[in-house]
């Protein structure tokens, strides 16, 4: 096992994978920016090293100096959280290549996901069901792009094959607009990716977002955990997360986690990693996998006691999976709650001090967050400042329990979506549960397109 594992990442991320590590009696490294020299996990780790300036690019990106962090602190492995890093292949190949274990896939493994086109084509082949759309990319030729499309039927959402956070994705109604936007795709993903490389896909019209949680060593083996449901999205961004996803049946479940794993085995994937769908009409239609542990990993955690980080590291350090399909239970049901310092119904971000940060308690409440009453939310990150889950025997009681700890919850100082939370704890569509990725922006009046 590892002694001293380097944390490439900040936030509550970073304090999650120094709990995992501590646990089990492992040394971290903190790399940080200026702007979170003062945070509560970097005062925690065993060791710390500034990396550079408050802009991410220059800190949280910065490949060399990341690795120079893990040189002088002597640190066997690299957990690079999420985001930042974490799906970069040429990252994960430096990291190798200079003599430490990555705490993830291996980076051909992270480039073929990376391309949306290749992923799709090594999916579809594996036997998972994805998207019915172009085969590979769109060719040049308009005549056989109306062609594809009048095959697909209308509409189609023409998406960019290096996109990536919600952007590089058009839909498209007519044939009339359809050439003028793949164009426009076309060029929008070369500014934005690099890559003008775009597909075409059925855009599907109500869809939830369901995903499969996997898990595989390095000898072959690999499980799924469960699925979640993270269909509550603003801006193609997920901000409630649960599991298991309402409504759908064990059958159905297993059916297509056993898919997924089956995939991993194929492609001898190694680590956590996450198969997202669009769920529709009773269909799965894969969209991306992503080959990191998730924001939301929590939630399967709480309904498999199993620890994901941990599981990484194990995993990571060449051991067996300690477990079997078999062996895998899903018991009750988590709600994780992103509390995001933003205005609850804009999203406009609200960085600052926190005046007062009290959070809830009691039984099945578990709260990740490096906040702390004083803390300064820097202005140069992403907005999310903790996660609230709540577990529960049934969903009623995950719910019950979250509307209950949202009340407790006191911060101020800045604003944050908790009265959102609390809005959509009390929603009746939500407690029936199934509903939409377009649900919430609708709820708000907000136009999707
Ligand atoms: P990204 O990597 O940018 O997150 P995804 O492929 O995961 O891109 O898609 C992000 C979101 O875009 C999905 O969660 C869904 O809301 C929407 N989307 C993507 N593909 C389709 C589709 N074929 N039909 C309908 N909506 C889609």
């Amino acid at each position: 096992m590892f002694e001293k594992i380097l944390i490439a990442n900040r936030g509550e991320i970073a304090l999650r994978v120094q709990r995992a590590c501590r646990e089990l009696g492992i040394k971290t490294v903190a790399v940080h920016s200026v702007a979170d020299k003062e945070a509560k996990y970097v005062k925690l780790a065993d060791e710390s090293v500034c990396i550079g300036p408050a802009p991410s690019n220059l800190s949280y990106l910065n490949i060399p100096a990341v690795i120079s962090a893990a040189e002088v602190t002597d640190a066997q492995a690299i957990h690079p959280g999420y985001g930042f890093l974490s799906e970069n292949a040429d990252f994960a190949e430096r990291v190798e290549q200079s003599g430490f274990v990555f705490i993830g896939p291996r980076a051909e493994t992270i480039r073929l996901m990376g391309d949306k086109v290749s992923a799709k084509d090594a999916m579809k082949k594996a036997g998972v069901p994805c998207v019915p759309g172009s085969e590979g990319a769109l060719p040049d030729d308009p005549i056989e792009i109306i062609k594809i499309a009048k095959k697909v039927g209308y509409p189609v959402i023409i998406k960019a094959a290096g996109g990536g956070g919600g952007r590089g994705m058009r839909v498209v109604h007519t044939e009339a607009a359809l050439v003028n936007a793949v164009n426009m795709t076309k060029a929008e993903a070369q500014a934005a990716f690099g890559n003008p490389m775009v597909y075409m896909e059925k855009f599907l019209e109500n869809p939830r977002h369901i995903e499969i949680q996997i898990l595989a060593d390095q000898h072959g083996n690999a499980v799924y955990l469960g699925d979640r449901d993270c269909s509550m999205q603003r801006r193609h961004q997920k901000i409630i997360e649960e599991a298991p996803a309402p409504l759908l049946t064990p059958r159905i479940r297993d059916k297509i986690g056993e898919r997924c794993a089956e995939a991993c085995r194929k492609i001898k994937y190694r680590g956590v990693g996450t198969f997202e769908f669009l769920f529709e009409n009773g269909e799965f239609y894969f969209i991306e996998m992503n080959t990191r542990l998730q924001v939301e990993h929590t939630v399967t955690e709480m309904i498999t006691g199993i620890d994901l980080v941990q599981q990484q590291i194990f995993v990571a350090a060449g051991e067996k999976l300690a477990f079997r399909q078999r062996d895998i239970e899903l018991r009750g049901h988590a709600i994780e709650c992103r509390i995001n310092a933003e205005d609850p119904y804009s999203f406009v971000p609200s960085p600052g001090k926190l005046t007062t940060f009290h959070m809830p308690g009691g039984p099945g409440v578990r709260i990740d967050t490096h906040a702390y009453a004083g803390y300064v939310v820097p202005p140069n990150y992403d907005s999310m400042i903790g996660k609230l889950i709540t577990f529960g025997a049934t969903r009623e009681q995950a719910i019950a329990r979250m509307r209950i700890a949202l009340s407790e919850m006191l911060v101020d100082g800045i604003k944050t979506n908790i009265p959102l939370h609390a809005d959509l704890m009390a929603d009746a569509a939500f407690h029936i549960g199934g509903t939409s990725i377009h649900y919430l922006e609708q709820k708000l009046g907000i136009s999707h397109k």
